[in-house]
């Protein structure tokens, strides 16, 4: 089996342009004794919107790896894949995130539901009855669907030469660490090898910002959440290396404290996935760039914000953006390089930060996708600058605040 390695990042790349950059600070944490492995991911959404196919994924990682050296093992992630659109990226994917939250409920027979009760005694101990039941009848559904996508990659490649998550964090209720269990052993019946999981935390995860909800009542949820994993996988037959994957998980600064504590005091690993930051950091080197530089950021602003009602729209449940906070676009197009920065980059201290600005430009790279050419040749024309960006907000913002040193 391809095995994933403890520590390990997901690191999104829009435009795949920034993968040098991001894998700078994966070498850079190295030789500060932190060791985690590079995994870059993206969606078919993504793809669609940005207009690209997922070789190039692939290429960026392939470039970047050469360029720099690493001799560490680095994945390149088909992200949120389903039996539809899957076959696109089983060629160019060491790592695949299967995605079944649209698959939870799904109704099961009643016959399948009892077999795996009846199979299951020692989930009895860990769940009342009830709960038992409505866990069963909530996710024997959706692991089941996992494992018909499992087996459609496993067929078309060898099942040795990938790593498997599965995912089901794009859902408004959470999972319990009990349902976890439920969860678990369900995957191990299926026969998927998942090396990672990423539940629902509670709480909100919204892009591109801090977490909103209780750091204390996340801490206690991931760390009831590592002991079902540790006790899984003794239980049944799963990876020894199962560890949670944590989606949305770029910028949430509140509770990186806690997860490094958990992971420092278990010995536990984590995928933490920060696609979208990486983005936000391309405008802010921009804007730092000045010139032509500056202007493309003010004209990104201006549009996503004519655009916000459609922009927004299909990722309401991961968004909070009160409008009437948002800079006109006449305002903005007077800021310096300086005030524009400061609007954007996740700084809390800074009082100019602005986070409606901050997430109505998180889901605005559609704007910068339909520039095309314009758009990634200036990314060219001011790679200092981003690069810059990119590398420090992927090391000291997230990679040395979540990893603890081993
Ligand atoms: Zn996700």
């Amino acid at each position: 089996m391809l095995e994933l390695r403890k520590y390990s990042i997901g690191v999104g790349d829009r435009f795949a342009h920034q993968a040098k950059a991001q894998l700078n600070a994966c070498v850079q944490a190295a030789a500060q004794g932190i060791h985690v492995v590079p995994v870059w991911n993206k969606s078919f959404r993504e793809h669609g919107i940005v207009g690209s196919e997922p070789p190039s994924a692939r290429v960026a990682a392939d470039a970047a790896v050469a360029a720099l050296g690493w001799s560490d093992p680095y994945h390149v992630d088909a992200d949120h894949i389903n039996l539809g659109n899957v076959d696109g990226f089983i060629e160019a994917s060491d790592f695949f995130t299967i995605d079944v939250a649209a698959a939870i409920g799904q109704p099961v027979p009643d016959a399948d539901a009892a077999a795996f009760i009846d199979r299951h005694s020692e989930l009895k101990g860990e769940l009342e009855p009830d709960a038992l039941a409505a866990a069963v009848a909530r996710y024997l559904g959706a692991v089941g669907e996992a494992g018909r996508i499992y087996r459609h990659v496993a067929a078309r490649k060898d099942p040795a030469a990938f790593i498997t998550e599965v995912s089901m964090d794009e859902t408004d209720s959470p999972q319990t660490p009990p349902e976890l269990l439920v969860i678990l052993a369900a995957i191990a019946d299926e026969g998927i090898p998942a090396q990672t999981i990423a539940p629902k935390f509670t709480g909100r995860f919204n892009k591109g910002v801090d977490f909103v909800g209780s750091p204390e009542g996340f801490e206690k949820e991931f760390n009831g959440d590592l002991a079902v994993i540790a006790q899984a996988v003794k239980q049944y037959p799963l990876p020894r290396n199962l560890k949670l994957s944590v989606h949305s998980g770029s910028d949430k600064f509140s509770i990186y404290e806690p997860i490094r504590r958990a992971l420092a005091a278990s010995g536990a690993g984590v995928h933490l996935k920060t696609a979208g930051t990486t983005w936000l950091e391309e405008l802010i080197g921009l804007a730092e760039a000045g010139g032509d530089g500056l202007a493309l950021a003010k004209q990104v602003y201006a549009k996503a914000y004519a655009d916000r009602d459609a922009l927004c729209a299909p990722y309401a449940t991961v968004i909070d953006i009160d409008a009437s906070k948002l800079p006109a676009p006449d305002a903005v197009n007077a800021w310096s390089a300086e005030e524009y920065v400061s609007a954007l980059r996740h700084d809390q201290s800074n009082p100019q930060y602005n986070a409606n600005l901050r997430q109505l430009l998180h889901v605005g790279y559609k704007v910068a996708a339909k520039l095309g050419a314009r758009y990634t040749g200036m990314l060219d024309e001011c790679e200092a600058s981003i690069a810059r960006n990119v590398t420090t907000n992927i090391l000291d913002r997230h990679i040395l605040r979540v990893f603890p040193k081993r």
